[in-house]
């Protein structure tokens, strides 16, 4: 079949057609969250956009095998192989272990993932239940001397790896790379790039995660886990590989280095990385504690829905900064749209051409120009609605219940006070409507009902 999608693949740097290996199974893997803190918007924004990618594809006809990691271990707190491992320290803080700590924070992300109506993967996989498969990845790379031995931990060699700095473009000689604060320099380490994929507990450290390999306790490097888990569900050379911009310059790098230099087969054909939020200007971090939650948004009435479609709003490779007046903009938009469906109720449906709207988000996930082309149609009808739903997950029909019956009969009572002249009546009936959420305008059509805000 000739794909209509395009994407932009930072591999080539280029929008490229999608050609996947096989249309009815498009496999991809989207590295997860590290579950030591509440997730954030900013996560979330992430996972909405992949959300997106995995809805086109299926609305362009293409079957899906989607993969999402959970990081519970071995994540530090500097992107290099120094610092203390997120989990731990977070048991440490909230004086759980660090098992607990895994399992409240996926409970709390698997929650607001489905609040925000998000295409469940059809795995989701635990860095912790893939420590064997690390071992043997680790075991291939030693053999195929990619690895050295130093008092910390098993290091890759990225000299050994002459495609090492292709991927993210780096100067692995200039100022800007030691400038970035990316590797500190260890000094037993042959090159500064050179990254751990596995780490050795030193004696005395508080390491409650921990396996015994090389004669000695460890865990694994924090990029091993998603090359492990995407050789053991996905095999080799998968379609699509999503993460942040962030990603780029170290995780996603040795996730190349090291699945490739393994398994000597390309590790994806494409791979696409969203932007980031920021507040402020500043990147919503965990670390730096500046994001809200969904939890806190809905305390200020703001539905996880309702956020779903301010970040739909942009576009995925831009960079995106969050306000309140932003969220409330895209909130009054939502709820314009739910009552185009009150229109539809009301049997107002209208044409309107679907086609166009699949276009533009195949189109390198052009959800922004979707969104236009929806503004433009007057009311349309209820299965170009579903058809909307269905591409976005913006949840509009399930937030767009049709009216009861004993609402309908308060709006008749209403239309009979009126032609009576019984303003009282017909005032009183109207509020007891505002008070379910439903508001009436009188119209020189007659009386139409539309959801409040
Ligand atoms: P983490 O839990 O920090 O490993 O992050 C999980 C996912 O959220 C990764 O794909 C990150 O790239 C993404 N992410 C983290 N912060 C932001 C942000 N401010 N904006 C967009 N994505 C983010
Ligand atoms: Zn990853």
């Amino acid at each position: 079949m000739e794909s209509k999608i395009k994407l932009y693949n930072t591999l080539s740097h280029k929008v490229e057609t999608f050609s996947p290996f096989n249309p009815a199974e498009v496999k991809i893997y989207t590295c997860g969250p590290t579950v030591y803190s509440q997730p954030h918007i900013g996560n979330f924004a992430a996972y909405i956009y992949w959300d997106l990618l995995v809805r086109t594809l299926r609305a362009n006809g293409y079957g899906v095998k989607r993969v999402l990691n959970l990081t519970d271990v071995g994540h530090l707190t500097s992107d290099g192989d120094d610092g203390e491992d997120k989990l731990e320290k977070g048991a440490r803080e909230s004086h759980k272990t660090v098992w607990e700590v895994a399992e409240y924070y996926i409970n709390a992300f698997q929650k607001d993932f489905r609040a925000l109506n998000l295409v469940e993967p059809d795995v989701t996989a635990r860095a912790t239940d893939y420590i064997k498969e690390d071992m043997e990845i680790v075991d291939l790379l030693t053999q195929k001397g990619y690895t050295y031995e130093t008092s910390d931990g098993i290091y890759f060699d990225v000299s050994k790896f002459p495609k090492y700095a292709d991927f993210a473009r780096l100067d692995l000689e200039g100022q800007e790379w030691g400038a970035s604060g990316r590797i500190e320099l260890n000094g037993e380490k042959r090159n500064s790039a050179d990254f751990a994929v596995w780490k050795f507990i030193q004696p005395g450290e508080n390491h409650a995660m921990r396996w015994d390999y090389f004669g000695r306790p460890g865990y694994p490097g924090w990029h091993l886990e998603c090359s492990s888990i995407i050789h053991s569900i996905l095999g080799e050379t998968i379609d699509i590989h999503t993460g942040g911009i962030d990603h780029i310059p170290v995780h996603h790098t040795n996730e190349i280095a090291q699945a490739e230099a393994a398994f000597e087969k390309k590790l994806a054909k494409y791979w696409l990385h969203c932007n980031h939020l920021t507040s402020n200007g500043q990147k919503i971090s965990k670390s730096l504690k500046n994001g809200y939650t969904l939890a806190n948004l809905e305390e200020l009435k703001f539905s996880p829905l309702d956020f779903k479609m301010w970040v739909l709003q942009g576009h995925y490779q831009s960079e995106r900064d969050f306000t309140l007046e932003n969220l409330s903009a895209a909130q009054t938009r939502r709820l314009k749209w739910r009552n185009m469906i009150a229109r539809c109720y009301q049997g107002q449906e209208t044409d309107a051409d679907f086609s166009e709207i699949l276009v533009a988000v195949s189109d390198n996930l052009n959800s922004p120009q979707a969104f236009a082309d929806i503004d433009a149609v007057s009311v349309a009808n209820l299965d170009f609605w579903r058809q909307v739903d269905e591409l976005f997950g913006l949840g509009l029909l399930d937030d767009a219940p049709r009216l009861s019956t004993e609402q309908n009969e308060i709006i008749e009572r209403r239309r009979l006070a009126r032609e009576q002249k019984d303003y009282i009546l017909s005032d009183r009936l109207r509020d007891q409507l505002l008070e379910q959420g439903i508001t009436i305008l009188d119209t020189s059509d007659g009386q139409i009902w539309q959801y409040t805000a």
